[in-house]
Formats: structure tokens, sequence, C-alpha cells
């Protein structure tokens, strides 16, 4: 077993009553240490299933999706789940419901998603930041917990700190598309460019919807210096299902 695997695993089993069951479905792990064995070949499956080959969304029928009108900033996107079901509850129960003990699964299972995918040989990890007034609400910023865990299982330094989020925006879900790529300009600011320049940079976040977020955080990281941008997520939202919530 791997050593995080088993940090992971004995603290699942101290802390929670529920420690045998799955943090996704809630089914008993059956010997299993991260999730079920269910929701683990639900989650091969996803991997297999078809993504726009230009920017790694979710296609149908493999064909270019919206990016067709103009190619995203980062080179790609990754998500280790769909954003539907008991992947997107998972997600919500760590973003808004305060359990972010769960940030070591999911981020565990990013940092073994990244190991498989291997964007680049050499490369930082950024978490996207949370506004201060965001942060002071929840306390916590569901991306670093994620980058952090997730960066241990890869094996990737983790740049904190260095993306930072300079403006508060007003939610995106009330907002049209133009109005949010408007929303979200220039609210990123990059503290030490000299850290990202001329790196690769695996962007991470819990979720990506419309992918406007992650975009201008890699624009942002492109300005500054960084070679290249690749965006790695929880969760990815499927074709008519992208309600941003
Ligand atoms: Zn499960
Ligand atoms: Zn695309």
């Amino acid at each position: 077993m791997k050593l995080l695997e088993q940090i992971w695993h004995s603290f699942w089993q101290l802390m929670f009553p529920d420690r045998n069951s799955c943090p996704l479905c809630a089914k008993d792990l059956g010997g299993s240490k991260l999730i079920c064995a269910e929701c683990a070949t639900e989650l091969e499956l996803w991997k297999k299933r078809q993504f726009c080959p230009r920017c790694g969304r979710v296609s149908i029928a493999g064909k270019a999706c919206q990016c067709a009108r103009r190619l995203p900033f980062f080179k790609r996107v990754y998500g280790v789940a769909p954003y539907t079901g008991p992947y997107k509850k998972a997600i919500h129960r760590l973003k808004y419901g305060g359990q972010t003990h769960l940030a070591l699964p999911l981020g565990c299972l990013m940092g073994e998603y990244l190991r498989e995918i291997n964007p680049y040989e050499k490369a930082a990890i950024i978490p996207v930041a949370l506004s201060r007034q965001k942060m002071s609400q929840r306390g916590y910023n569901q991306a670093r917990l994620l980058a952090e865990t997730a960066g241990k299982t890869a094996g990737v330094p983790v740049l904190d700190n260095v993306l930072k989020k300079v403006k508060e925006t007003v939610p995106q879900a009330s907002l049209k598309r133009i109005e949010r790529e408007q929303n979200l300009r220039n609210v990123f600011k990059v503290e030490q460019p000299a850290a990202v320049l001329n790196r690769n940079l695996i962007l991470l976040d819990d979720i990506f919807t419309t992918g406007v977020t992650a975009d201008e955080a890699a624009r942002t990281l492109l300005l500054a210096g960084a070679r290249e941008v690749v965006v790695l997520v929880w969760a990815i939202g499927v074709p008519g299902n992208l309600s941003i919530i």
C-alpha cells in the first residue's frame, strides 16, 4: 500500500465512525483503502470516455467542443470524475460542508491521476486561489487542501501563495457566459513571477464547469511568464449538466 493511502486510511479509521465506508457512496469499503471497488471501477470507465481532442473537455462522440470558437489559454483539462451524482456531492461536502477530511481521499485520487497522465517531466502545481473575503468566510481553500495531498501523492511540488485572487466576483451562476468572462477579467495576480517563469504548471481546482475561471487563471500565469498550463480538477462538467453550483 502506498504511504499516503496508509496515512489516509489510519486517519479515516481514527476520526470517523463511518470509517469503513466509501467517502463517495457510503457503501462498505470492503478492504479497499481509498474508495470502494465499485466507485473505483466507475472512475476507470469515466477516464475512458471521449474528451475533446483539443482541450480535454467532455465531448459528444469525440468532437471538438466550444473551444472550436476560441482555444483556451490552458492546454488541456483533466478531471478525475464527472461533476455528477456522488462525485458532485463529495466535492460539495468538502467545499460547502466543512468536511475538510475529504481532501485526503479526493486529493490522493487526483495525485494518482496526475501520475498516470504525467503531462510534464518537471512541473509545479498551482492551486486556484480564493479571494481574501471568501477565505475568511470559509476558513480554508479546498483547492489548496486538494493540492497538498495531490502533490505529495504525485511527487510534484506545490507553489502556494503564488497565484492570488485580488478581486471578489459576483456569483457566476447568475451571469451569462460573456458576463462571466468580464466578471473574472483580471481577478488573479501572480505574486512571485520568478516562481512561474518558464515553468510548466498544473493548475489545480475542485471543479471545472464552464472553464472560465481556469481560463483566466491560466491567462494570468502565462502573462507572468509560465511556459504552459494544464488544468487538473476533481470533477469536470458534462454537456447538458453544466450547472455552476
Ligand atoms: Zn463507493
Ligand atoms: Zn475543446
